[in-house]
């Protein structure tokens, strides 16, 4: 059988929530064009409200689309949507995990909802893959945030889904565990699923993510390689501080300046165009006596706040 070139694919997504007594209509998605290749980790980014969840809940069935199509491992949602569902596995947000249940249990239940056969479930494997061997007979209200965290994991991959789904995996999760969870999601990954991220943590999309779809209010504004992304930012600022404060911004021939409220002044030059010699030479030719200067490095939080600003429509949802 052909494997897809796309685990997943959506086009032209829209999703309305209705307008309730308290709440007005809301535009979650507002036509929303994704490929996410096979085979990578892709990153999911944008403030809160953007629509992350809601695309999230709607490959995993719970939540119904308005408009647009989405495929799932080739399989439409509409037309298959047992078959696509089988495809995905599902980490949400909210640990939400049943306190009379073992953790063995739990996953016995879980293989058992997606009717997975005796002989082919890897229960103890799974626990073992994340750290809950030992655990395996203690009631989950025994377990840790994290532990219980990781079982969730453990419940998404029961049946042995191509693409793995996290949405904020790692909130209030801490750094040890955090990175336990990363190695296993890695190792998922090395042996070929296919996984989706959500976070808020830019820092690890930027250091897991071979790609990123930046998302603004349902739609998305960037989709890239990483390295493209992180590429877009050769932009580098030098601070400023001259002998005597000043009162607007300096005009330096080729560069961006700014005035700085403490009365000293940036400058941006792109890495790949100019240096901080001609920066600083710009500065002595226009007659200006330096103090002190620093730099500053963008990082994917620069190219996240602009894309998103621009993004922002002007009209208020209504
Ligand atoms: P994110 O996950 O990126 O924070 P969401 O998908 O949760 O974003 O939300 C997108 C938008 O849809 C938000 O404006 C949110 O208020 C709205 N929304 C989400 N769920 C519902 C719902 N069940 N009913 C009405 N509006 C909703």
């Amino acid at each position: 059988m052909q494997l897809p070139e796309y685990a997943i694919e959506a086009k032209g997504l829209v999703k309305t929530y209705a307008a309730t007594k308290t709440t007005p209509q809301m535009h979650a998605l507002r036509g929303i064009d994704l490929a996410i290749p096979r085979g990578s980790i892709f990153g999911l980014l944008g403030p809160n409200g953007a629509g992350k969840s809601t695309f999230i809940n709607i490959l995993a069935g719970l939540c119904r689309k308005t408009s647009g199509q989405v495929k799932i491992w080739d399989r439409d949602i509409d037309e298959r949507p047992r078959d696509a569902r089988a495809a995905i596995g599902v980490v949400p947000q909210e640990i939400s995990a049943d306190p009379f249940f073992t953790p063995r249990e739990s996953l016995e239940v879980a293989a058992g909802m997606y009717a997975v056969p005796a002989k082919e479930r890897r229960t103890m494997e799974l626990l073992n893959a994340l750290g809950l061997g030992d655990k395996a007979g203690a009631y989950v209200r025994q377990l840790s945030g994290g532990m219980k965290r990781r079982l969730m994991v453990a419940k998404a991959m029961v049946h042995n889904p191509p693409v793995l789904i996290l949405d904020e995996p790692t909130a209030g999760v801490d750094v040890e565990l955090r990175k336990q969870l990363w190695n296993y999601v890695l190792e998922l990954n090395r042996k070929g699923v296919t996984i989706v991220l959500t976070t808020h943590y830019l820092e690890e999309a930027q250091e897991l993510c071979d790609q990123i779809a930046i998302i603004n209010r349902g739609q998305v504004v960037a989709c890239e390689p990483t390295t493209t992304l992180l590429r877009r930012m050769d932009t580098r600022q030098v601070l400023v501080t001259p002998e005597e404060p000043m009162t607007e911004a300096p005009a330096l021939a080729g560069f961006e300046t700014r005035l700085l409220p403490s009365g000293g002044f940036s400058v941006t030059y792109r890495t790949g165009q100019s240096t901080v010699e001609q920066v600083l030479a710009a500065i002595r030719a226009a007659g200006l006596h330096i103090k002190d200067i620093s730099t500053e490095d963008p990082d994917l939080e620069d190219v996240f706040v602009s894309l998103t600003y621009a993004a922002a429509p002007e009209a208020v949802d209504i």
